[in-house]
């Protein structure tokens, strides 16, 4: 096939172990799935249906590259979550399939322009400006499932130049992993290669240029970049 232009870049992640790499199709996210943040955020959670939205495949940053600070914003915050591969896909799947989806997990920054998404939540308008924009989604290298496992017991942290800014366990997840895939795939036909944020806890917070961050989900995966 021949195209009238250059073919745009596949995304992709590194994979812990492997010299192989994790072709990057769509990422998925899921908002408020920690209570804490959905207060912190003045949100309640909607325990009966998830609240999604997405960002596109080339906003992912990999192997620890630099972020650059976002046009159009005074206001980049960082979201702390785990990230899962899927490695299957399908629509309307039920639990056993969900699992089977799942390559691995990853950590991640939903970054955010919060001063654009406090505008779009007021005038009811989509989040994309505030969330889908260039290089709004570092992260770190994939950990095959089974390799290790995350639990409820796995904590999830970030670190900014040292400082603790966001701690929490998986086990205060609203919705598990496994229920948003099933959700999702009642929305969206799912397909190896696509990526789920699985939310933040809370403590989420303003990163400025020439900041360092460091990710990690316990025992699994771990991100370090810094704000350019
Ligand atoms: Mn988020």
């Amino acid at each position: 096939m021949r195209y009238v232009i250059d073919l745009p870049a596949t995304p992709s992640l590194p994979i812990i172990g492997s010299d192989e790499r994790f072709p990057v199709r769509r990422v998925f996210c899921i908002g408020r799935n920690y209570a804490e943040h959905a207060r912190e955020m003045g949100a309640t959670v909607d325990a009966s249906m998830p609240m999604f939205f997405c960002k596109p495949a080339d906003a992912v940053v990999t192997d620890g590259a630099d972020v650059p600070y976002p046009q159009g914003t005074s206001d980049l915050h960082h979201e702390v979550e785990m990230v899962v591969a899927l490695k299957a896909g399908g629509h309307d799947l039920n639990a056993s399939q969900a699992a089977a989806a799942i390559f691995g997990y990853g950590v991640g920054l939903d970054l955010t322009r919060r001063d654009l998404q406090a505008i779009a939540k007021a005038k009811s308008h989509p989040w994309d400006v505030a969330k889908a924009f260039d290089h709004s989604a570092p992260v770190s290298a994939l950990r095959p499932a089974g390799k290790a496992s995350p639990s409820a017991d796995t904590a999830i942290n970030l670190h900014v130049n040292d400082t603790l800014r966001q701690q929490g366990r998986l086990g205060e997840m609203v919705h598990s992993v496994v229920d948003i895939i099933v959700t999702l795939s009642t929305l969206f036909e799912l397909k190896p290669g696509d990526l789920i944020f699985t939310g933040t806890p809370a403590g989420v917070a303003a990163l400025q240029r020439g900041d360092r961050f460091h990710a990690e989900l316990e025992g699994i995966a771990a991100l370090d970049g810094r704000i350019v």
